[in-house]
């Protein structure tokens, strides 16, 4: 089957109204809402890499949508639409037809388009997702603003991804398969985190790049780390290594002063929030357990490290 059909068969799909040209021309038009700044990023995964090899062609399909979904969530964006670089070795429909509906069952739950791309053949497989969203002008949450006083808070849970690759089958392997983007969250928190990220390498790693960014440091309480009590069972200080280091988590990390979370708390909120520490002055990243300093070692993922 040739790539034109392929792209017909599986990808094209009639466009929604916000979308002016969909797939089928030499690029798509879109029209940007007045007054509001286009955000856009993009994501690659590679098989064996990003996700094991024996991973579903549908939850390759999903988590290609959903990790991009998480970097437009941590600006506070209000995502539109995607675009896909799809690199595959052989045409195997079983493969399209799971990969397509996984992408498009994450794009339907979150309102968002697959307006055009690229189909190539290639030794190995890789999708490449480009993803488009909105936010109001000089609204955005950027890694820079975190200010010395500020709750560092965490969405959800941590850990659970990491531990789900370590131990494929055990329900949490659902965790690393089809992480949820926090689209609603980020968009709630537009006017009151002073900064934000998406945790993809690792708590630690992840919330040292907005201390980096923000130029303050910060002081973590291991205690208030919201870790699944099946991965507390097993070993505590593995736990919080999972948590702290794991990644694939797509959880949102921000800061947020006290008088803000108040507002914050008074909110809808779809899901559970966690304060696990405060920012400081003093730069670098240290961790309490119980009221005592508890020094670790932690390296989140990085490439060609
Ligand atoms: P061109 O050769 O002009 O780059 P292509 O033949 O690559 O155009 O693509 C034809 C149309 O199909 C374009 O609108 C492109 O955006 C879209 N397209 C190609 N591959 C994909 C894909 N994997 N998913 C979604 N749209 C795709
Ligand atoms: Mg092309």
């Amino acid at each position: 089957m040739a790539e034109f059909s392929i792209i017909e068969r599986y990808f094209k799909r009639a466009s929604k109204s916000d979308v002016s040209l969909g797939i089928g021309d030499d690029s798509a038009i879109v029209t940007p809402p007045s007054s509001q700044q286009l955000v856009i990023c993009a994501d690659t995964l590679v098989a064996g890499r990003h996700f094991p090899l024996d991973t579903t062609a549908h939850a390759i399909g999903w988590k290609s949508v959903a990790v991009n979904l998480s970097d437009l969530a941590a600006m506070g964006a209000k995502p539109h639409s995607i675009l896909l670089a799809l690199s595959l070795p052989t045409v195997d429909h079983d493969w399209l037809a799971g990969f397509s509906q996984g992408l498009f069952d994450c794009c339907d739950q979150f309102g968002v388009s697959l307006i055009g791309g690229d189909t190539t053949q290639s030794t190995q497989l890789t999708i490449s997702v480009t993803a488009l969203g909105w936010i109001e002008q000089g609204q955005a949450i950027t890694r820079a603003g975190a200010q010395v006083g500020d709750y560092v808070c965490i969405s959800g849970q941590i850990g659970d991804a990491a531990f789900g690759l370590q131990h494929l089958g055990h329900p949490l392997q659902q965790r690393l398969d089809y992480p949820t983007p926090r689209c609603h969250l980020g968009q709630q928190l537009k006017g009151l985190a002073s900064s934000m990220i998406d945790v993809s390498d690792g708590l630690a790693q992840d919330l040292g790049h907005i201390l980096n960014a923000s130029k303050v440091g910060a002081t973590l309480q291991l205690e208030q780390l919201p870790i699944d009590q099946s991965l507390k069972n097993i070993n505590l200080r593995q736990a919080w290594h999972y948590a702290l280091a794991g990644g694939d988590d797509y959880e949102l990390c921000f800061t947020i002063s006290p008088q803000n979370f108040e507002k914050l708390s008074r909110q809808q909120l779809d899901i559970p929030l966690t304060i696990i520490g405060k920012i400081t002055q003093q730069t670098g990243l240290l961790f309490e357990y119980m009221g005592e300093n508890c020094p670790l070692q932690i390296h989140g993922y990085q490439h060609f490290a």
